[in-house]
Parts: C-alpha cells; structure tokens; sequence
C-alpha cells in the first residue's frame, strides 16, 4: 500500500498509538480536515464467500487478493435479513437493518430513507460540502432510491462501463466518496447457479477483478493521493444457491468484506453465524457484536469519513444506527505494517473470549518473538519461539486482562507484522 509507512521497531508503533487514540477522541483535529478522509467503495453483486475464497487459493483474482493481503478483511460476514438485492445494499448503505429502512424488494417500494438515508447523508451532516457519488448500472438501486445523498448518480449500461465511469470521478480532487457497483457476478450466478463448482459463475468473478483492479489503480493515481486518507471497502451484499437467492440458506447469507488504506492494519476477522431475522429465534445479541454483519458498513464508513468528531459524536444516538464500526476505539488505525515482510500470521477466533491461537508461518529459519500490548502500550504477553519446519502455533490466554482492543507484534530479525486482538 502507498500509505503506509514501514516501521522498523515496535517502539514507534506505540507512540503512533497514542496519537490514534488522541484522534479517536476527536481533541486534534480540525473540521476541515477532515475534507482529507475519503472512502471508495466497491460492491460485487452476488458473491459467495466460498467461491472468492477458492479463486484467491488459485490465484485467479490478484487485484482483489491485494487488498486482503495487506488490508482487514473477513470471509466471516452474516446476513441477518433478506438476501435480495435491494434489501441487502440498503442494509451496508444505511446501517440499519429492514425492520427500520423498510426496504423488503429490488421496487424498494415503502422505503424509510428519510429517517434511516444512506450513509452520505449522514456525512454531509458533520461535512456539508462532500461530495458523493454512485456509480452503477442495476437501474433500481438508481431510480428507486431517494434521500440517498448522492451528489450524482451514474447508470452506465454495463459493468465495463461502470468501471470506466469510476476511473473518470477518480480524476475530481474534489471527489470524497465514490460508490460503485458491479452486477455481472450476480447475472452469472442467476443464468448457470451461484456455486464455485460452475465455471460461469467463477470466470465472472475473475472478470470483474480486472475491472477492481482498473478502478483501484485510478485510486492511486489521484494526483493528490499521497495527502489523501482513502480507505478502500470491498464487498458484496448475498451469496446464493442453485440459480437464485433471496433465501436464508447458508451460502445465501455467508459472505465477506475487506478493508485497506489509511491506518487500516493487516488482519483476519472471523466470525460465528449470528442466526438471522429471518427464520428461527432472533439473532444472538452479543454474536452481533463480534461477529461482522452487513449494517456494519455504513457505520465503518462513517467512522472513518467524520473520525470522533463532536458532530458524529452528538448525531449518533439520533441516527439509531444498527451496524458497529471496526474502526472503533481507533483501534484499526495501526500506522504502518512492514508489508513486505516474509511471515504471515493469523489468530484464532478474532475477536476471542481472551483464549486464542497465533499461527505463524516463516519462509526461513529465524527465530521469532510474539508481543502483546494494551492501547497503552503495556506489555500483556511476550514469548520467544524457535523457528521449525516454518510452522508453528500458540495458545495465549488474555482472560485475567480487560475486555478490549489489543496488539499483537511478531517480529523475526528487522521484520515485524502488527495485528489487532479484539477481546470480547
Ligand atoms: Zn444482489
């Protein structure tokens, strides 16, 4: 990633930290600079979690690779509602669930966008000269929607053109956040089946990762880009089964996201199926608090586009806001990574109860070192192990420590990778 910085010690990690939190608390920043966050956001109609999963393990998708590779994602996102369309991108663009936003079809007939609008118009609350815009070529999201808080709305007629579309607004500096969506996935999956086994459906998926790849590189060559804090969100609003969705089949309701740019750190989110509104008991209340689920996208956005400021701060309660940020309590905005480095880690579960495993995995044979810190910077666990066979696991056990947000460092010689732990 172009914005991050590297980091060669774990000292400065701390001391950026600090800073995050100060920004959390909303006491450094001014209102206009915020004119500096902005959010492009991505949406793929109609991809299976497990279908994305089986083309990255190929290699078949690099662009969208790229972003998980050094972004936050999960392939652990449930939906709790209707997997339709129209229902579906309402919950991400709202962050409120159907039983508020009201919209239960593709007619998005009887919508309450009034009291629950998108997310744009949430922000323009805090920042009144942002600009948005929509760029998509599924016509009902454009023409039955309103109070959406675009400044413009785009319906090119295909999914090639939409890609071209975006790649012109991300020429306008003065451009915040751009929403741009992609249909032909979905087609795909509605003419041959939604399912990995079809090559229809996958080759569709590889496509459109060319057309996230032509977007994505417009992105960074915005003149201005290197002062920008852009954070890109990906993700898709259903899955599907046979050649339809709509249902609450498992891989109609499986889905995922991933979240890269400003501050946004290196990490896996996983996640146990919080049940849905749908069928059976309501959803258990405190899966959906570590568990990612759709309305989750919205709040993140807002987060991200108005970080703690007073206006967010005395909006939040009005807005009655049904999603969570992964933004909160600055913990996502770990200032730099080492990227480039040759260990890959992964915990599990994330978030966790305070007991979980740290699987590292080493090209070569040093020996490593895990740290643990509070946000403050304090030293909770640390352990030196030796490098064998290039795989190893460890259990850490955080439950006599608080609830909260922790880092967790693996360093081997100069490299260092920096993951956030989130004890529940
Ligand atoms: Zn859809």
């Amino acid at each position: 990633m172009k914005t991050k910085m590297k980091l060669k010690s774990i000292g400065k990690i701390k001391t950026l930290l600090v800073a995050s939190c100060l920004v959390s608390m909303g006491s450094i920043y001014a209102q206009d600079e915020h004119d500096e966050y902005k959010m492009l956001f991505i949406g793929i109609d109609g991809v299976r979690s497990d279908a994305l999963k089986q083309l990255m393990d190929d290699d078949l998708v690099p662009n969208m690779e790229a972003l998980f590779a050094t972004g936050t994602y999960t392939f652990d996102s449930w939906h709790l509602g209707i997997t339709s369309s129209g229902p579906s991108w309402s919950d991400m663009l709202t962050g409120v669930w159907e039983n508020k936003h009201n919209v239960t079809s593709n007619s998005y007939t009887g919508s309450d966008y009034d009291t629950y609008p998108y997310f744009p118009t949430r922000v323009k609350e805090c920042r009144p000269n942002a600009k948005a815009v929509q760029v998509t070529s599924w016509s009902p999201m454009s023409d039955n929607v309103y109070n959406d808080g675009w400044d413009n709305k785009l319906i090119p007629p295909t999914d090639d053109a939409c890609a071209l579309a975006a790649q012109s607004q991300l020429i306008d500096p003065a451009l915040d956040i751009l929403f741009v969506h992609f249909d032909d996935v979905d087609a795909a999956g509605h003419g041959n089946g939604f399912n990995p086994a079809i090559p229809a459906y996958m080759n569709a998926i590889t496509y459109v990762d060319t057309k996230v790849g032509q977007v994505i590189d417009a992105l960074y060559a915005r003149t201005n880009f290197a002062n920008e804090k852009w954070v890109i969100m990906l993700t898709t609003d259903h899955g599907g089964t046979g050649t339809s969705h709509g249902g609450n089949s498992d891989t109609e309701r499986h889905i995922w996201w991933v979240a890269n740019g400003y501050g946004i750190p290196s990490m896996e989110i996983t996640g146990a199926d919080p049940g849905s509104y749908r069928f059976g008991d309501a959803p258990d209340p405190e899966l959906i608090q570590t568990t990612p689920v759709l309305t989750d996208i919205a709040v993140t956005a807002i987060d991200h586009l108005v970080p703690g400021t007073d206006c967010e701060e005395s909006h939040k309660a009005d807005w009655a806001l049904d999603g969570k940020s992964w933004l909160d309590e600055g913990s996502l905005y770990v200032e730099g990574n080492n990227f480039d480095n040759i260990i890959d880690v992964n915990i599990f579960p994330n978030p966790n109860n305070g007991v979980f495993d740290v699987v590292v995995n080493l090209t070569q044979g040093e020996n490593y070192q895990v740290i643990l810190t509070d946000l403050a910077g304090k030293t909770v666990f640390e352990k030196e192990l030796e490098y064998f066979d290039g795989y190893s696991k460890l259990k850490v056990d955080l439950q006599q420590f608080e609830n909260g947000v922790y880092l967790m460092s693996v360093k081997s010689g100069d490299k260092i990778i920096t993951k956030k732990v989130v004890k529940h």
